[in-house]
């Protein structure tokens, strides 16, 4: 085991746009923070995303993976030093202080010490395991309306899932979609009555129950996605000569009569759920039945002294890039403050 006897000022835990915001922050201040960067995906859940036309300051939009690569470059830029592993576990060192030193241990054994963490290790969407999600993901197939319906204008959309979220995004798609299709395994909905009223009022709205995907299918299409690179100043981005397959049919399966049919979409919107990453806290900050660390009101000061954490990993709500970096900044302040106290 290596122990390494500096004690950093703040370790981040998680490259997300939450983690990076609070780096370059934190950097800034002249704090020196050190970030593990998760080893699996560095740079968060926007690496596995293609364009991002929400994010401000990209008015043609921006590639995921630039985005979050521009992230670490800025946090660099300001003396962040990153750890390329995952964090397995957190705990405070034994100590009389009112300011608890924490350890931090990584995957491969070795540990760090700092004065204060925060923990930005976003969450992961649950998935239907199907074939044709994985090759799709970002091609027709999303898990958050919020960020792509745009894209399918005029356009059969499907969302699967029968909680709030589901009919909030399908309520949502329908600003975009020529119809929207919430596909569900049961025959009753977790979602509030309300919302399953606003969607059976709506007449671009189609709820098909007790029903299962089994599968999801793609074309390749010439068409989209081509064309000259945008050119933003020092950047260039790289689109694709051949189009990727884009999604054009679902196979789906009724689990009362057994029967397998076929459904037109171009774009599957997965409502299932989401895991947030903070098993390593269990234990050392309160989290809610589902995960998510608990906050206090609008600030990022968990039930631990010294530990805060921002984005997703906290926010069941907005689930956004701009709203994870928003908090990630906010983190950075409480930090600060609790540092310099
Ligand atoms: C396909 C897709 C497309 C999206 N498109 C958009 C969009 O267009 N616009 C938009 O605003 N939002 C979009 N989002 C949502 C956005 O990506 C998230 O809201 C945002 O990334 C959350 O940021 P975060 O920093 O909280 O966490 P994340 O981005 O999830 O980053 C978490 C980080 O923590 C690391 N980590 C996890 N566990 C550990 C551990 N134990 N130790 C160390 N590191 C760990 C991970 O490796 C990762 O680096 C999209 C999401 C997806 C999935």
């Amino acid at each position: 085991m290596t122990m390494f006897h500096v004690k950093h000022n703040v370790i981040i835990i998680g490259s997300g746009p939450a983690g990076y915001t609070a780096a370059i922050y934190l950097g800034r201040a002249g704090l020196n923070p050190v970030m593990v960067t998760g080893a699996l995906s560095p740079g968060g859940q926007l690496v596995n995303t293609t364009e991002v036309e929400n994010f401000p300051g990209f008015p043609e939009g921006i590639l995921g993976p630039d985005l979050m690569d521009r992230m670490k470059e800025q946090a660099k830029r300001f003396g962040t030093t990153y750890i390329a592993d995952d964090v397995s576990s957190i705990e405070a060192c034994e100590s009389d202080s009112v300011k608890p030193t924490y350890r931090v241990t990584l995957s491969d054994d070795s540990q760090l010490e700092a004065s204060s963490l925060i923990i930005a290790t976003g969450s992961s969407f649950r998935k239907l395991g199907v074939p044709g999600e994985q090759e799709l993901s970002g091609h027709g197939v999303s898990y958050c309306a919020t960020c792509d319906g745009f894209f399918f204008r005029n356009k059969p959309i499907v969302v699967v899932g029968g909680g709030d979220s589901a009919f909030e995004e399908a309520l949502f798609l329908t600003r975009f979609g020529s119809s929207v299709t919430l596909i569900h395994r049961r025959d009753s909905f977790r979602a509030s009555q309300i919302m399953v009223d606003r969607a059976k009022a709506n007449p671009t709205i189609t709820l098909m129950t007790n029903t299962v995907v089994t599968s999801i299918t793609g074309t390749s299409s010439p068409t989209q996605n081509t064309g000259a690179p945008i050119a933003i100043p020092g950047l260039t981005l790289k689109r694709p000569a051949v189009a990727p397959a884009s999604v054009s049919s679902i196979a789906v399966r009724n689990m009362v009569t057994g029967e397998e049919s076929t459904l037109d979409t171009n774009a599957v919107f997965v409502a299932i759920g989401h895991t947030p990453a903070t098993d390593f806290a269990a234990g050392v900050v309160d989290r809610d039945d589902d995960g998510y660390v608990v906050v206090q009101g609008a600030s990022t000061v968990t039930s631990a002294p010294g530990i805060f954490a921002a984005g997703d990993c906290v926010d069941r709500t907005y689930r956004q890039a701009i709203s994870a970096a928003g908090m990630g900044c906010r983190a950075a302040l409480d930090t600060q403050a609790y540092l310099t106290d």
